[in-house]
């Protein structure tokens, strides 16, 4: 993309009404633009990143053996009378009535939803086990939206689903969740912790959140220092595999993680002391079991072999897709801007033109721009007649992992320079070797 045709409303002024930096930094790159209180536009870039974000979300529920479908946002109230949750939501469900005068509500979740697809199409226990999943835009009406879309009322979120005949296969859809959801934050450049969380009225024990420390984040966390030193890494995983699931749930769940509504001082207390620590985390996923809740009062069972009808066991598992952006960027940024990981970078690498106008530099910029577009780099070139000073600071506030920076003086050498967002590292390069360096770190992305 050229920036000159490109839409990329960057503010010069810190808007007044952001207190954290990702908010902060969303508005100043121009990737979001309030509508109204928790609702938001998506502008090109923070469109752009939101897609980045659910590819690899798909592609990781996918890899995990669970079927994409979409539903839609407005749902009947009815289904909501059956399962009990009409009344009980509160206020922060959005409910509408329609020109018939039929009530409707704007869904914050959907487990009523899937519940009812299922129960009309599934009858007998071979057709099980499924996992059912969506991303789509939730609605909760929160008293206090806030730090942009980190706690929004209108959201992006992946909700599955996951119909199980019995415990046993119900808990390894649970851990088949866990161990994908680990994948996708790493995937992402995020460290998501899981942590043990409260399972609610529903009881019982399978419910883990996933969070990310930062100082911002809105939950309080207790944890061993063990768990920061744990990653999947190029592990291979077969999905199916029950014992090799349950294996890597055991790893990552053992150490103590829990968030103040689960947290126990006496079990905490075990934990040497030079490695137990407490922070704020932000929560970018949850994953539930809850047996037969919905499917009981809404009447979803199977045939058994033996004639007998049960209710089927579910799960429902979340990601928090818009609120990640946030909390990539709380977790990834400096005083000049957005750091992005290179797997979720809305543009991957950045051009700078020193000297707009000039022949050999525009010459040098267009050819190393081409093979970036060929190359599938996705660049973003800033070819506007700026000074080098403000083409710096607009590359580093929105963030491209690499900056390629193209000027007369440098080309006379042969030259051009690559530099790390991250690092500020920077070296000197002929314009060839440039793109070769930039094609080779991405490779593997
Ligand atoms: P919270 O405790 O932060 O209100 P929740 O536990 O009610 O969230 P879930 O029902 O578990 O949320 O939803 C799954 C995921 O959706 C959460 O882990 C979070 O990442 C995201 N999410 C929930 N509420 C919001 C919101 N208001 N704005 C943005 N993302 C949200
Ligand atoms: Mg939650």
């Amino acid at each position: 993309m050229r920036l000159t045709r490109y839409f990329l409303p960057i503010l010069k002024e810190t808007p007044a009404e952001a207190s954290i930096a990702s908010h902060r930094l969303m508005l100043r790159a121009g990737m979001i633009h309030q509508s109204s209180a928790g609702i938001y536009s998506w502008l090109p870039m923070g469109f752009k990143v939101l897609q980045r974000l659910e590819q690899i979300v798909h592609e990781e529920q996918q890899r995990a053996g669970h079927i994409p479908m979409l539903m839609p946002t407005l749902q009947s109230a009815d289904l909501w009378r059956e399962s009990g949750r009409y009344d009980d939501y509160g206020k922060e469900m959005l409910r509408i009535t329609d020109r018939h005068g039929r009530d409707m509500l704007y869904g914050p979740t959907n487990e009523e939803l899937i519940t009812d697809i299922v129960r009309n199409s599934i009858n007998s226990y071979k057709d099980l086990p499924k996992t059912l999943y969506h991303i789509q835009w939730k609605f909760r009406d929160e008293v206090r939206p806030r730090f942009g879309v980190m706690r929004g009322r209108e959201f992006y979120m992946k909700d599955g689903y996951s119909f199980d005949v019995d415990e046993a296969g119900a808990l390894h859809s649970y851990n088949r969740h866990l161990v994908s959801y680990l994948r996708t934050y790493e995937r992402m450049g995020l460290k998501a912790i899981p942590m043990k969380a409260d399972t609610g009225p529903i009881g019982g024990d399978h419910s883990h959140e996933f969070l990310v420390l930062a100082e911002t984040g809105e939950s309080e966390v207790f944890y061993d220092s063990r768990v920061l030193d744990m990653s999947l890494g190029d592990c291979v995983i077969d999905f199916d595999d029950v014992a090799q699931c349950q294996d890597i749930f055991d790893e990552f769940t053992t150490p103590y993680a829990r968030t103040d509504e689960t947290h126990d001082d006496a079990i905490f207390s075990d934990v040497p002391e030079n490695r137990r620590m407490s922070a704020r985390g932000i929560e970018v996923g949850q994953i539930f079991y809850f047996g037969t809740k919905y499917s009981e009062s809404m009447g979803a069972d199977v045939v058994m072999p033996d004639g007998s009808r049960k209710p089927i066991e579910m799960g429902s598992h979340g990601i928090g897709v818009s609120r990640l952006i946030g909390a990539l960027i709380e977790a990834n940024h400096d005083d000049k801007g957005i750091i992005w990981p290179e797997s979720v970078a809305p543009f991957r690498v950045g051009l700078v033109n020193l000297r707009q106008g000039d022949e050999a530099a525009d010459a040098a910029c267009d050819s190393l721009y081409s093979g970036l577009v060929k190359a599938g780099l996705d660049p973003l070139y800033d070819d506007r007649d700026e000074r080098a000073g403000a083409k710096f600071a607009s590359m580093d506030l929105i963030g491209c992992p690499w900056r390629i920076t193209v000027g007369p003086r440098g080309l006379k050498n042969g030259v051009v320079e690559l530099t790390s967002r991250r690092t500020g590292e920077t070296v000197e390069l002929s314009p060839e070797d440039a793109l070769a360096r930039c094609v080779e770190i991405y490779a593997d992305v």
